[in-house]
């Protein structure tokens, strides 16, 4: 004799309740019966404390999904077995989702075996204190879907995602009720935002189609209207035939997420006063404007309007008010440029306007059309106050082609026409610039001297690692000042780029390297010298004169000399050091690109440069020793791709062994720095060379 079991059977005919009794007996209960086929009638038996309630799925007077809203109305946990010939997976899902403990199949014994122990056993475990019961597993399980901040739904695969199932929350979060939301299949395409519909739902077919994750962000409209930001995560569900038949997920609302992004982009990117763009953002447009500027030829102007007396007037009327008139001023730049996203607020008093395709003299009228919007008077406190402005032009490339330089010449350009009085423009020119007297007296004394013979050079070897030998000197350039001390050519030469000197001292610098290495072949130790060149000689194509000048009357083979030019020289203008470069190879000098890895080089100019050979920057050298390994990364792929354009790859700036030994490894081809030598003067590196470990090569 099987366990006793108290069952109730919905259903309408006898048959159909005696096949569940037919199939609990052969499962090994003794069930005794009572079958209902009205709500009224299951909503007594359910009072009666039964075992468990079994429903035929489709009884027409009591299908199962009634039944289960009764027994949840009853407020009992009593569980309820649906029974079937077979089913769909929506309807396991529905069922489930409504209540069903369990879907079983007609005949499937060991199954119902299974759902019927499990029962009792929670039924027994009932009461015992500490140890939930179905019903309070259930209902905690319904408050944490219910409750999280956060949407649960199911949506068929279909071609609109049409939702099964959504989460009460949604009311919060829409304003719309699961209903309504259920109530149209496409309700949510038909809410996605029209900007993000496409990519969406591409991504919700692709990962129904692929049986993958489905995970996007997007923007959807609520009730009214208004813009949410919707972060949705998936997983499709598979139907009887293996085909994805839903997309399970959930919804957290990125909202207010995205509003204090939002509001922090506004902060950084905003000017607060007057919401033009600021100073960050009119120099990210300026870089755009001028890579596209590059691209087409054209010229872009930047123009700057100051107010004068600004700071007077705040003194005056009042911060509040000067506040007023610099918004009003906003909106009257606003309505002459027609649009309002090419001026930005720079600071205080200075505006920014950005011209494209302007070149000065399309500047100079719009520079004319901005002053006019001065020439109505402001008003503050119904008292009308005039005020001027100056304008500054910069025009792109002819006054720098970078961003931050061509809004320092505009700057330099508003100054100049502040110092003109009210009302001025200007177009930047060189003689604007402000001369610090200091560095003035410095150049001064520079150019002495160079006149004087009073420089000097030091010379520091550059080694071959494999041959362990010495193949050349690099030649850097000292300048003892009686009182300053020797100062370093990194305070001097950017002083002489800016000047007429350069030219004159790389020629000095080439005569005393040639002159000085021929004393050094006198004293049997011929070596290859290399020389650096600046930025300004690059792009004076005078410097191949002087080269082969300085090569003739020091009777040098032009292979002997090398020239060493920064990667931040050739990259300024790629197109014009390439042209002034191959005419140095042309002439069988050889080509050196210096602290490489701190420009920003393109590959595609890179293999155009007729260069032959690489100088790893210091800064990467220096650095191989350090925690993450990634500067002797750097240093390593460096010299790849140094190789693979054909260079000869040299370290700067070894200043211990263990770096000296690590270089090999990682693909250098020779080193110079600290550890092998420093830079000495003509005399101490004959003497180096005598003694030094690295042996000279027979030339
Ligand atoms: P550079 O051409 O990259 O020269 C290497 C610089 O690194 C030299 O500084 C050298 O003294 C220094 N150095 C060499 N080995 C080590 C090392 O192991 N550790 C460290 N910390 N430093 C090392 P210097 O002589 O002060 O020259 C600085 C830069 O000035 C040069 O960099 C070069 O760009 C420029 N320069 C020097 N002479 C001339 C010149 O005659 N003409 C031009 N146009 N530029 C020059
Ligand atoms: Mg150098
Ligand atoms: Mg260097």
């Amino acid at each position: 004799m099987g366990r006793p079991l108290k069952v109730v059977v919905v259903g309408d005919s006898r048959n159909r309740a005696l096949r569940v009794a037919a199939d609990l007996e052969q499962a090994g209960y003794a069930p005794s019966f009572s079958a209902v086929s009205s709500e009224a009638e299951l909503a007594a038996a359910a009072g009666a404390d039964p075992d468990l309630v079994v429903a035929w799925r489709s009884t027409p007077s009591l299908p199962a999904e009634t039944a289960l809203k009764v027994l949840r109305s009853t407020g009992r946990p009593v569980p309820l077995f649906v029974y079937a010939e077979t089913y769909t997976e929506e309807e396991i899902v529905g069922l489930v989702r409504g209540g069903a403990t369990d879907c079983l199949r007609k005949g499937d014994l060991p199954r119902l075996r299974a759902a019927v122990e499990r029962e009792l056993e929670t039924r027994a475990a009932r009461g015992r204190p500490g140890v939930l019961d179905a019903a309070a597993v259930e209902d905690r399980y319904r408050a944490l879907i219910e409750e999280i901040p956060a949407l649960t739904y199911v949506a068929w695969a279909d071609e609109n995602a049409s939702r099964a199932y959504v989460s009460p929350q949604l009311q919060a979060m829409t304003g719309y009720t699961p209903a309504q939301w259920l109530s149209e299949p496409d309700m949510w395409v038909r809410r996605l935002h029209p900007g993000d519909r496409e990519r969406v739902l591409r991504q919700f077919r692709e990962a129904c189609a692929s049986k993958g994750r489905f995970a996007s962000e997007y923007r959807i409209l609520d009730h009214e209207g208004r813009v949410l930001w919707w972060r949705d995560e998936g997983r499709p569900l598979a139907g009887p035939d293996g085909s994805t038949r839903f997309m399970r997920g959930f919804v957290l609302d990125l909202t207010e997420q995205k509003l204090a992004e939002e509001s922090l982009r506004r902060m950084r990117f905003y000017d607060q006063l007057t919401g033009l763009p600021n100073r960050v953002l009119l120099l990210n447009r300026l870089g755009r404007g001028l890579a596209e500027a590059a691209r087409t030829g054209q010229p872009l102007a930047l123009l700057i309007l100051a107010l004068d007396r600004f700071r007077e007037i705040g003194n005056t009327l009042g911060h509040h008010n000067a506040d007023l008139i610099v918004r009003d001023l906003a909106a009257r730049l606003g309505d002459v440029l027609g649009t309002s996203d090419r001026v930005a607020r720079l600071r205080g008093d200075e505006f920014g306007v950005l011209l494209p395709d302007a070149d000065a003299s399309v500047a100079g009228q719009m520079a004319a059309q901005t002053l006019n919007v001065l020439e109505k008077p402001f008003l503050v406190q119904e008292l009308p106050i005039e005020i001027s402005a100056s304008v500054g032009m910069a025009i792109a490339p002819e006054h720098g082609a970078e961003a931050e330089l061509l809004l320092r010449r505009a700057d330099v350009a508003v100054q100049a026409a502040r110092k003109l009085g009210g009302g001025a423009s200007v177009v930047y020119s060189k003689e604007h610039e402000p001369h610090d007297p200091s560095q003035l007296a410095l150049l001064g004394e520079l150019r002495r001297a160079l006149e004087r013979n009073e420089l000097l050079l030091h010379y520091q070897p550059k080694v071959d690692l494999k041959k362990r030998t010495v193949i050349g000197a690099e030649a850097l350039l000292r300048w003892p000042h009686p009182r300053r001390g020797l100062i370093p050519p990194t305070e001097f030469i950017p002083l002489a780029e800016q000047t007429g000197l350069m030219r004159p001292l790389t020629r000095w610098v080439l005569h005393r390297a040639m002159g000085e290495t021929r004393s050094f072949q006198r004293d049997g130790r011929a070596l290859p010298v290399a020389v650096n060149v600046s930025a300004r000689n690059l792009y004076d194509t005078e410097i191949l004169d002087d080269v082969a000048d300085a090569l003739l009357t020091n009777g040098m083979a032009a292979d002997r000399l090398q020239l060493e030019v920064t990667e931040h020289a050739v990259m300024a203008d790629a197109g014009r050091a390439a042209a002034v470069l191959g005419g140095l190879t042309r002439r069988g000098v050889g080509v050196s690109i210096d602290d490489f890895g701190t420009g920003n080089s393109s590959l595609r100019l890179l293999r155009r440069l007729p260069v032959g050979e690489l100088k790893i920057d210091q800064s990467f050298v220096g650095g191989m020793m350090g925690e993450g390994g990634e500067d002797a990364a750097i240093v390593r792929s460096t010299a790849d791709l140094g190789h693979n354009l054909g260079m000869t790859v040299v370290a700067e700036g070894v200043e211990d062994q263990w770096t000296l030994d690590a270089l090999t490894g990682l693909g250098c081809d020779s080193a110079q720095g600290f550890y092998i030598a420093r830079p000495m003067a003509p005399g101490d590196l004959v003497r180096w060379l005598g003694q030094s470990p690295w042996r000279m090569v027979e030339s």
